[in-house]
């Protein structure tokens, strides 16, 4: 056990992650400890994640963030799910929403209810029950208590520079500099202080690592190692490239397979946000550029940016006095946007963990065990949208479809195809609705569903799936476009 009281935390790094943390330390627990946040301007951020999912909204209303604030400042849209595009076979669409598909009874789930209603001609796609969904596909959005699940598409850099206000409205030091060296306590092992270029040093008890790739205290300075999941999640490239406005911003996210990886579309107020996120092994870097030159629809505003990774995890999220936040961490890629929500996760986690008098053998294991298992599941779902597949039409695709694959997704992937059911625990981030809407959407069909479905009669079957659907219809209806609510929102005064 490293008995030092924390009195002063530091964070290495100035991404989203290191802001993220810096905003939510400060607001939450700043009257315990100093904080102080180094950075280096000249080495920059990643500069893309700019999709989120409904958590962190959540999270804002934690910090006290007003929305509306916030989405002034970062020229946010709303995002009600992404539309997955030719994922399939290469000619489909289906989307995931935020929010709830139908309505559940105890003993089943809402799909068992329309695979009876399939099976007895009562042929509305899955979507038809998810409200969500479709107000995202009449371009619709409004706020109200109980009504749309939804979050944001934000500029990264925008959101960094917002929270760094909040931050130091909180009392966050902030210092300007690149970091050199980390020095280590020669019989613990834990980090001490760093050294910047320009000479000074930063000591503390606990650090946080957000430095990106980089990783320069988690991996450079402690040595943690990394789990590499790439032959799970072969994609290892992104070329990304921004380009103007030129329609109605979409309220959701596009990602659009192609023959070596996918792009994705993020619509934002000022511009949109244009990535390739591709195989290497499959598509050179040039032919990335010039593959998503051709698919956008305006000219870029800067010239398009190439980013490397390994998709997997840090052996440990918490070593020694160390916590990584964001890329540093690992990095699953970014299909599902859950980049922002894992930073904010393990920011939650260390808090309700905060070792304020000394770092606990006990608390570091509680935290890597969570941090694997939440990582772990969501990796399986990524790697449902690759595996779960009938394209076949590149090297990339037959490699997807025929890869081994974890065995806790193959047993959730037979369990469905088989009989129809999913089943999750209260800490997995994507619950049944998500992992029926993918899996239905990837084409597999269970060969069976609950006969709690066919105790009911054909007539109240009817009724029952006419009823829900009637409801989001009339309740989309009254949404004003995406646009209009935006207009309004972000634009007044
Ligand atoms: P960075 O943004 O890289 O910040 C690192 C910080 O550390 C910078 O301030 C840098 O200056 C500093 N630093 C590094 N080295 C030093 C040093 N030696 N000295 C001092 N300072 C240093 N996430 C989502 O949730 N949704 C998405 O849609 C999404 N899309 C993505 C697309 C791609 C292609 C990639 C690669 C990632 C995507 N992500 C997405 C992930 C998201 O970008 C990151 O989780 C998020 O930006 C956090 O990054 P970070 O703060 O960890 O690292």
């Amino acid at each position: 056990m490293n008995n030092k009281n924390i009195v002063k935390v530091v964070i290495a790094g100035g991404g989203t992650a290191g802001w993220m943390a810096a905003a939510s330390l400060s607001k939450l627990l700043g009257k315990a400890f100093d904080i102080t946040l180094v950075e280096s301007d000249e080495i920059g951020t990643v500069g893309v994640g700019e999709a989120a999912i409904p958590t962190l909204a959540a999270f804002h209303r934690l910090l006290g963030i007003n929305e509306q604030d916030f989405m002034k400042a970062t020229h946010s849209t709303f995002k009600l799910g992404i539309n997955f595009e030719n994922w399939r076979n290469g000619n489909d669409e289906y989307m995931h929403g935020f929010g709830r598909v139908g309505k559940d009874c105890w003993a089943g789930e809402f799909q068992h209810f329309w695979l009876h209603g399939k099976k007895n001609n009562i042929d509305y796609n899955f979507d038809n029950y998810c409200f969500e969904i479709q107000a995202a596909k009449a371009r619709k959005f409004a706020l109200s208590k109980g009504g749309l699940n939804y979050s944001y598409h934000l500029d990264a850099t925008l959101y960094a520079k917002y929270l760094r206000t909040f931050s130091e409205s909180h009392g966050v030091k902030r210092i300007e500099g690149k970091i050199s060296t980390v020095s280590k306590n020669k019989d613990t092992g834990d980090i001490t202080s760093i050294q910047l270029e320009n000479g000074a040093s930063i000591e503390g008890q606990l650090f946080i690592d957000c430095t990106g790739f980089a990783g320069v205290l988690i991996e450079k300075s402690l040595h943690t190692g990394y789990e590499d999941w790439s032959h799970w999640l072969p994609c290892d490239s992104a070329v990304a490239v921004q380009t103007k406005t030129v329609s109605e911003p979409l309220p959701y996210t596009r990602s659009i397979a192609h023959k070596s990886g996918w792009q994705w579309r993020i619509p934002l107020q000022h511009r949109v946000g244009n990535g390739l996120v591709f195989c290497s092994k499959y598509l050179s870097d040039e032919d990335a550029k010039n593959l998503l030159l051709k698919n956008i629809e305006s000219e870029p505003l800067k010239h398009p940016k190439v980013i490397k990774f390994k998709t997997g995890r840090r052996r440990k999220g918490w070593n020694k006095n160390c916590v990584a936040l964001g890329l540093s961490s690992g990095f699953l890629e970014p299909l599902e946007s859950t980049s922002i929500h894992l930073i904010m996760s393990g920011i939650l986690r260390l808090i309700r963990l905060f070792p304020f008098q000394g770092i606990t053998p006990s608390a570091v294991n509680e935290y890597n065990k969570q941090f694997t298992s939440e990582l772990e599941h969501i990796r399986d779902f990524i790697i449902l949208h690759y595996h779960c597949t009938e394209r076949d039409d590149s090297p990339f695709w037959q490699y997807c479809k025929n890869m081994e694959i974890p065995g806790t997704l193959k047993q959730r992937l037979n369990l469905f195809k088989e009989t129809g059911r999913v089943f999750t625990t209260e800490s997995e981030l994507f619950r049944v609705d998500s992992w029926s809407q993918v899996m239905l959407g990837q084409g597999a069909y269970p060969k069976q569903y609950h006969q709690i479905a066919a105790i009911m009669k054909q007539h109240e079957l009817e009724s029952f799936l006419t009823q829900i659907r009637e409801t989001i219809d009339n309740a989309v209806d009254k949404l004003p476009s995406h646009q209009t609510f935006l207009d309004q929102y972000c634009r007044s005064t």
